[in-house]
C-alpha cells in the first residue's frame, strides 16, 4: 500500500436526470486536492449517493465533466478508475471467510497469491482484524464487519476510497469509534476520501471539508468550522449544530449606532450596528420580516435580554438544555404558539427550574440573519452591493460629495429625476482617481480582502489590494456599466454582466475525406450563422439529448469579449441597432437579431444602423438546454 499518483479529483457542472426524468443533481461543482476527506451531507433524497455512484462509475453522468487527476473519466469503465467503493451493507459473501472475502477482488484481477497474501495481512493489521481472517461473515459483530467491507476496498490500494453511509447500520457507540478509526485510517493512508451520510455529526467530526446538499442542490462547501460559523442559508444554519439553531421572525430598526431587533411578542433587543454593517440598509428600516438566527449556545442569561418562559429543562451533567417560550407569563397564555419555541444552552449549575421566566440575550458576534424569502444568509462574507444616494447637477454627478460627469445612459433613464441611488458592488470599484473614501477597516477574506469605506454613518464595500492600510484614503473609481440605478426601489438601469445569450440550434454535418466519413458539428446562431465546435463537444451535446439534439432550441452564452465585428466577405449574424448606451467608460450598442436583443461593446463614436458580428472561439461558449435547466456544454 505504498505510494501512488496524486488523487484529486473535480467535478465541473455534473448533473443527473434519471430515466423518468428526475432531475437528482443539479450543476454539483468541486475541486477536491489530494488526500482531502470530503463528506457529502444531507437529508435523504438530496442526491448523495447518486453523486457518489457517479463518480465511481455506476452511474451514467447526464451532463457535466468528471476528472480524477487530469484524466476526463466520464466514460470510463469503474474498474479501470482506481476507484474503491465501502457500502452500508457490507456486501460481503458469507461462504467465503474474511481472507476469502479480502483477496476475492485482487484474485479476480489475477493478482498472484503472494502479493495478495502480502495486502491482505498489512490490511488485516491496520484494521486489527488478523485474528478473525479464517472466520465467515456471520461469526463476526457488524464493527468486525464493517472492518472487513473496509478491507477489501483497502487491498485494492486505490486512489480514491468512497464510502456510502458505512456506519449507518452499527449502534451509536460503535459508529463512534469507527468514525475515529476511519479517521485515522484516512490521516495513515494519506489518499483521498469521499464519504456520504445524513448524519451531522458524523460530517462534523470527520470532513476536512463538507459538501450540504438539499433537493439536488449543493448549498454550501466549507470547512466544518466555516459550516458552523457561517451558515450561508437557513438550511445550512439549521442543519449543523445540535440543538438545532434557535430563529425567529422579526423586524430590524437602525436608529444611529443601534439596530433594534423586534420579535414577534414586541420584545425588543438592541444591538450595534458594527456587528452588522455588512446587511444592507434596506433591510434596517423596521418593515421587511428578517429571519434572526442564534444556537442554543450563544445565549446568555442575562438582565436585560428578552423573557423566556421555561417549560423544560435537561440536565445533561456537563450542560443543561432549556426549552422554552418567548414572552412572559402572561403573554403565555395570550400569544399564538407559533415561532416562539426557544433552546438555550447553558453550563450546569446555572439554576432554572420550569416555569420561570429567564431573560436571555445573543451574543454579540454570533448573531445570524437570513432574507425572510429566500433564506441566504444577509451577513455574506462579500456583501453583494451597497445602495448610495447621489444626485444630479447640471451635466455631472454628485456622489461621495465628489462631481464627476454624468453618464449618458444614466441621463437617459432619469429623465428629469435629480435624486436616485446607486448599487455599487464590490466589482464595480476599481483603483483610479474619482473618489476617495477613508478605509475604516480591512477583513481578510479567503485571498482576498475587503474594505470598509467609510461614507457618512456607513460603509461602500471595495475588494482591495494588500497594501491597503486602515485609516488612510481609498481612491477610486466606479465602471458605471456594473452599477444598478434606481428610484424608490424601482430599477431604471440593471448592472451589465460580461456575457451574452442567443437562441440557436445544434447540427450535424457529414463529409467525405479520403474516403473516410467525417463528422462536423456546429452551433447554428440568426442569420443562419454556423458556428464549427470540436468535435468531442459535438459528440458530448449528443450523448447528453440523443438525436432530439438536432431538434432543440439551446441558449449560446457567449462572453461579450468574443463578439467582434466581421468584415463583408465573412459569415456572421446580421443585427439591427435598436439604440446606443453611453457609460462614459464604455459604450454599448443594443442589437437585436431574430428576436435575441443583446448588447455588444462598440466605441465611442458608433453610429451605424446594423452590424454583422461574428464569435471568436466557439469552444468557449457555453450551452444551455431549454427544456431543462441544465448546461449541457
Ligand atoms: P441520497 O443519497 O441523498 O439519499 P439519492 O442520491 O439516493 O439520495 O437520490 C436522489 C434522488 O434521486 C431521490 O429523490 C431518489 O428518489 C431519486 N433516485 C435515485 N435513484 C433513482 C433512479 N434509479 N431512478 C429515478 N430516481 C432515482
Amino acid at each position: 500500500l505504498g505510494g501512488k499518483d496524486m488523487a484529486s479529483l473535480k467535478l465541473s457542472h455534473i448533473y443527473k436526470v434519471y430515466d423518468n426524468g428526475h432531475k437528482a443533481v443539479n450543476d454539483f461543482n468541486i475541486d477536491i486536492e489530494d488526500k482531502e476527506f470530503i463528506v457529502f451531507v444531507g437529508p435523504s433524497g438530496c442526491g448523495k449517493s447518486t453523486t457518489l455512484r457517479m463518480i465511481a462509475g455506476l452511474e451514467a453522468i447526464t451532463a457535466g465533466d468528471l476528472f480524477i487527476g487530469d484524466t476526463l473519466v466520464n466514460d470510463m469503465e469503474p474498474k479501470d478508475r482506481d476507484i474503491a467503493m465501502v457500502f452500508q451493507s457490507y456486501a460481503l459473501y458469507p461462504h467465503m471467510t474474511v481472507y476469502e472475502n479480502m483477496a476475492f477482488g485482487l484474485r479476480n484481477r489475477h493478482m498472484p497469491e503472494e502479493e495478495i497474501k502480502e495486502r491482505v495481512l498489512k490490511a488485516a493489521k491496520i484494521l486489527d482484524i488478523e485474528e478473525y481472517l479464517e472466520r465467515k461473515p456471520k461469526e463476526m459483530s457488524g464493527g468486525q464487519r464493517q472492518r472487513v467491507a473496509l478491507g477489501r476496498a483497502l487491498v485494492r490500494d486505490p486512489k480514491v476510497f468512497l464510502l456510502d453511509e458505512p456506519l449507518s447500520n452499527l449502534d451509536a457507540k460503535l459508529r463512534a469509534q469507527m468514525r475515529t478509526e476511519i479517521t485515522k485510517l484516512h490521516k495513515s493512508l494519506g489518499t483521498t476520501f469521499i464519504y456520504v451520510t445524513h448524519d451531522q455529526v458524523e460530517a462534523m467530526t470527520m470532513g476536512t471539508r463538507i459538501v450540504v446538499m438539499k433537493l439536488g442542490y449543493v448549498q454550501q462547501i466549507d470547512t466544518p468550522m466555516n459550516l458552523y460559523n457561517e451558515p450561508y442559508n437557513k438550511f445550512v444554519a439549521g442543519f449543523i449544530g445540535s440543538p438545532q439553531m434557535n430563529f425567529f421572525e422579526t423586524t430590524l430598526t437602525r436608529n444611529d449606532k443601534v439596530v433594534t431587533i423586534k420579535f414577534v411578542n414586541n420584545a425588543t433587543i438592541q444591538i450595534p450596528y458594527e456587528n452588522v454593517s455588512k446587511i444592507h440598509n434596506s433591510y434596517l428600516t423596521g418593515e421587511k420580516k428578517v429571519i434572526f438566527g442564534i444556537r442554543p449556545e450563544h445565549f446568555v442569561v442575562s438582565k436585560n435580554g428578552v423573557k423566556v418562559c421555561v417549560n423544560n429543562v435537561e440536565h445533561l451533567g456537563n450542560e443543561c438544555i432549556i426549552y422554552g417560550k418567548l414572552g412572559d407569563h402572561e403573554e403565555e397564555f395570550s400569544l399564538k404558539e407559533e415561532g416562539r419555541d426557544v433552546i438555550i444552552k447553558v453550563v450546569e449549575g446555572t439554576r432554572v427550574d420550569v416555569g420561570d421566566v429567564i431573560s436571555v440575550s445573543p451574543k454579540l458576534d454570533k448573531l445570524h440573519f437570513f432574507d425572510a424569502e429566500t433564506e441566504v444568509t444577509l451577513m455574506q462574507k462579500i456583501p453583494a452591493y451597497t445602495s448610495v444616494e447621489a444626485e444630479v447637477s447640471g451635466k455631472n454627478l454628485v456622489l461621495f460629495g465628489n462631481k464627476v460627469k454624468l453618464p449618458d445612459a444614466f441621463a437617459k433613464v432619469l429623465g428629469k429625476n435629480k435624486k436616485f441611488t446607486l448599487g455599487i458592488s464590490p466589482s464595480s470599484i476599481v483603483k483610479g482617481e474619482d473618489f476617495k473614501l477613508k478605509v475604516a477597516k480591512v477583513e481578510k477574506i479567503d485571498n482576498q480582502n475587503l474594505a470598509y469605506l467609510e461614507y457618512g454613518d456607513s460603509y461602500l464595500f471595495a475588494l482591495v489590494d494588500k497594501g491597503v492600510k486602515v485609516g488612510t484614503e481609498y481612491s477610486f473609481s466606479l465602471l458605471n456599466e456594473k452599477l444598478t440605478l434606481s428610484i424608490d426601489e424601482e430599477t431604471l438601469l440593471s448592472a451589465i454582466d460580461d456575457k451574452v445569450e442567443i437562441l440557436g440550434t445544434f447540427s450535424k454535418q457529414e463529409t467525405k475525406e479520403n474516403k473516410e466519413r467525417v463528422y462536423h458539428f456546429f452551433y447554428n446562431l440568426p442569420s443562419n450563422y454556423k458556428l464549427e465546435i470540436p468535435v468531442e463537444k459535438g459528440y458530448k451535446i449528443n450523448s447528453i439529448d440523443g438525436n432530439s439534439c438536432y431538434k432543440n432550441t439551446y441558449k449560446f452564452v457567449i462572453k461579450r469579449e468574443n463578439i467582434k465585428f466581421a468584415s463583408d466577405d465573412e459569415a456572421g449574424i446580421e443585427a439591427k441597432v435598436l439604440d446606443i448606451v453611453k457609460y462614459g467608460n464604455v459604450t454599448f450598442a443594443k442589437v437585436e437579431a431574430e428576436g435575441n436583443e443583446f448588447l455588444i461593446t462598440v466605441g465611442a463614436k458608433f453610429n451605424k444602423e446594423t452590424v454583422k458580428i461574428k464569435v471568436e472561439d466557439a469552444s468557449v461558449v457555453e450551452v444551455y438546454s431549454t427544456k431543462i435547466d441544465m448546461k449541457v456544454c
